[in-house]
Formats: structure tokens, C-alpha cells, sequence
């Protein structure tokens, strides 16, 4: 890969991969999306589109459905299943409820429908990117994610769980390195390094599991802890 996804180029330019067989519209789009600020690959099926979007690391994906040699949701559940996570916008004629469906079923973020207006296009990809990006700095826990930067845990259907800062700083070290086990010197160094002894640990230990479960810190036996299972 050339760099994470989210990076931007070494411009500080978003990357899109513009998957469309028709041209005219390619060209008009190139433009648009080059003059907002994206620096734009393009494919003119679904084949090569294939290659640079597992070979090459993008920020969103804009992929037509009609393609030569395969077809945008074949496309998209292709790279889906290869664990690409970039961000989709399906841009298609096929427009009608059922057709949007399929879409977004297929793992698709966001469809719009032919024709369109442009800068509904740019809100729309705008949207997207940040999503992703929020999205990227969270981390999974147990049974939901942790925001580090708002110290938030959100769990599907519950209210969002407010960490103080040493609970977050503690579940942030063990959520960075899920299949790690820290032992309690570890952990201290790590997220309390100003405070002397290991027993500050447990008592986190036991606080994160007061608000969030036993099951969001593993106990490893005679060694310390690691993330829990989710
Ligand atoms: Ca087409």
C-alpha cells in the first residue's frame, strides 16, 4: 500500500477512485472532483478498478454499476470481501428503491442516482470521508467502540458510556493492542506514567469493569491483562 487509508497524498489530497465506463462523464467528473481538491485515479471497468483498489490504498471509492468485464456490485462485494473498507458511493441510472436496496446491501456507504447534481456529489463524498474518518479513530472494545478523543464508549442501542480520563487512557492502551497481554508494570508505564504504584491498575481494572462489564478487560492469570473478547 502506498500509505493508510485517510492519509491524503503526499499533497494532503483525499484519494478517490472513479470507476465509470462512460468518457464523457469521467472526464467532467476527473475535473470536478480535481479542482474540489481530490487527487483522482480512474477505471474504466470493473477489472482494473479490481486491481487499484487492492493494490492501491484510497480514501472513497465512486463506482457506476453497467461496467465492462465485472459489474459495480459484483465490484463492491468482491472488495468487501477482501476486507477493503473504503468508504462506496454508487453513482447509477439504476435508480429506483429496489435498485438503491441492492446497493447498499452489496456494502455500499451511499447511491445516487443519474443524473445528478454535482454539488450534491461533493456533499455527499464530503460526508463520507468524515464519517470514515471519525469511524478510524475510534476502537473496538467489548461489545462496542471507544473514542478516545471525547472518551466516549458507544454501544449499539445503550447511551454512550463517559470515561474519565485514566479509565480511558487504561482501556485506549489495551484497545491499541487487542491480542496483547500487558502485565501490570506494563499497563502502569503505558497509560499512568505518572503515577508509582502498580495497584492503580486494579483499581481501573475494576472501575472499567464497573461501567462497562466484567467481560471489557480479560484477566490473564498470574500475568495481567488484555482487551476482552467483544
Ligand atoms: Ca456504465
Amino acid at each position: 500500500m502506498d500509505h493508510e487509508p485517510g492519509e491524503a497524498d503526499a499533497l494532503g489530497r483525499a484519494r478517490v477512485l472513479l470507476v465509470e465506463d462512460d468518457a464523457e462523464l469521467v472526464g467532467m467528473l476527473a475535473t470536478l472532483l480535481t479542482e474540489e481538491g481530490y487527487a483522482v485515479d480512474t477505471a474504466p471497468d470493473g477489472q482494473r478498478a479490481l486491481h487499484l483498489a487492492l493494490t492501491r490504498s484510497y480514501d472513497v471509492l465512486v463506482i457506476d454499476r453497467g461496467l465492462p468485464a465485472i459489474e459495480g456490485l459484483d465490484l463492491l462485494g468482491r472488495l468487501r470481501s477482501r476486507a477493503v473498507a473504503t468508504p462506496v458511493l454508487v453513482l447509477s441510472a439504476l435508480a429506483n428503491p429496489a435498485d438503491r436496496v441492492a446497493g447498499l446491501d452489496a456494502g455500499a456507504e451511499d447511491y445516487l442516482g443519474k443524473p445528478f447534481d454535482v454539488d450534491e456529489l461533493l456533499a455527499r463524498l464530503r460526508a463520507l470521508r468524515r464519517r470514515h474518518l471519525e469511524a478510524a479513530d475510534s476502537l473496538p472494545v467489548s461489545g462496542g467502540r471507544l473514542d478516545p478523543r471525547t472518551r466516549l464508549v458507544h454501544r449499539d442501542g445503550e447511551p454512550p458510556v463517559r470515561l474519565s480520563e485514566r479509565e480511558c487512557a487504561l482501556l485506549e492502551v489495551l484497545a491499541r493492542n487487542p491480542k496483547r497481554m500487558f502485565s501490570r508494570r506494563d499497563l502502569l508505564t503505558l497509560a499512568f506514567p505518572e503515577a508509582e504504584s502498580e495497584n492503580v491498575v486494579e483499581t481501573y481494572v475494576h472501575y472499567l469493569r464497573r461501567k462497562l462489564g466484567r467481560r471489557v478487560v480479560a484477566t490473564v492469570h498470574g500475568r495481567g491483562y488484555q482487551l476482552g473478547a467483544s
